[in-house]
């Protein structure tokens, strides 16, 4: 919002607008620094499987190391790589040392589990997206079972057939998709049939509105039911109750990610984690 325009024609900005100027060349300077200098790491957040009573996957969840970019909480720093155009690089950054994590965190665990990594829409539009995936793996030499990646209904809608047909190729690679923040976007029924995904990520927001109402719970049962119905598994994100999780549980949904199950957190607390829930013991990594 321009307050006035000033004599020449050009607009004279208000202080909010300055500002927020400012911290958005000060988030872009700052993740060019993190690009070079190794500022990201990636945090981990476990998936419950209520049916094997393991955990048998986590999302990787990019955090910052670096004191560059200390001021800004991660989705700042995302919604502003958006629109530098960074966030394709930081995509590749998060791809690469997904597979890594992954093959170090099995290398700990008696049976492996998967990685779901987070995919941004201004990726999946480039033409070379299947082949940047196709060379992280080849390069690190990952098992694609392992590897999951999270899509939203609105990255796709866009160019939906161009978009299907690179799920299509990711899919015969081993790959498996999930749908991320189920409910939020386009939320049409009838896409969802076409796509090859495999996973819906049912949105915190209805998981946290269960507490609130029967007529809550039964859009969540629904949604369940449905994905069911058409041969997907479902996960329930952002569960942080015991309550939460025991409705869930009585609906038959699959997976569980939240609080209630683990914060986000480093290699070595997530390992110990999954140890814990899956072997019964305490191993020292
Ligand atoms: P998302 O993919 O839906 O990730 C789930 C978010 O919910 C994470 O926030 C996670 O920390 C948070 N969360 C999980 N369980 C709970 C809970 O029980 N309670 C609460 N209050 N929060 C919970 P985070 O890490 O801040 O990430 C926010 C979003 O930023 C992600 O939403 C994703 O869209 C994006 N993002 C994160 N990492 C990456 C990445 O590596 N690449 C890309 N492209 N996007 C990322
Ligand atoms: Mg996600
Ligand atoms: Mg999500
Ligand atoms: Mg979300």
């Amino acid at each position: 919002r321009a307050k006035e325009t000033g004599k020449n024609g050009f607009q004279i900005f208000d202080e909010g607008m300055k500002h927020e100027v400012e911290e958005k060349l000060k988030i872009e300077l700052g993740i060019r620094e993190c690009l070079k200098n190794n500022g990201f790491e990636l945090f981990f957040q476990p998936l419950y499987n209520t049916q094997a009573k393991r955990i048998t996957q986590v999302e990787a969840l990019l955090r910052v190391k670096s004191s560059a970019l200390s001021a800004f909480n991660i989705m700042q720093i995302i919604q502003t790589a958006e629109v530098t155009g960074q966030i394709i690089d930081i995509d590749k950054w998060v791809i690469r040392s997904a597979c890594e994590s992954i093959q170090r965190i099995n290398h700990y665990l008696d049976e492996p589990i998967n990685i779901s990594i987070n995919i941004s829409p201004l990726h999946i539009m480039q033409q070379d997206f299947v082949r940047n995936i196709r060379d992280i793996i080849i390069d690190t030499g990952v098992f694609p079972d392992w590897i999951e990646l999270e899509i939203t209904e609105t990255s796709i809608m866009k160019s939906f057939e161009v978009n299907k047909r690179k799920l299509e190729e990711l899919k015969r690679l081993g790959i498996s998709i999930h749908l991320d923040d189920f409910g939020t976007g386009y939320s049409s029924l009838s896409y969802l049939n076409s796509l090859p995904i495999d996973h819906l990520k049912i949105d915190k927001s209805f998981i946290d509105a269960m507490l609130q109402s029967e007529k809550e719970r039964k859009i969540v049962e629904t949604i369940i039911n449905l994905a069911h119905n058409i041969g997907l598994h479902v996960v329930a994100e952002g569960v942080e109750y015991e309550e939460q999780f025991d409705m869930l549980n009585s609906y038959n949904c699959e997976l569980i990610q939240g609080y209630y199950i683990s914060k986000p957190a480093n290699f070595e607390y997530i390992t110990r984690t999954i140890k814990q829930y899956n072997e019964e013991e305490t191993v020292k990594i």
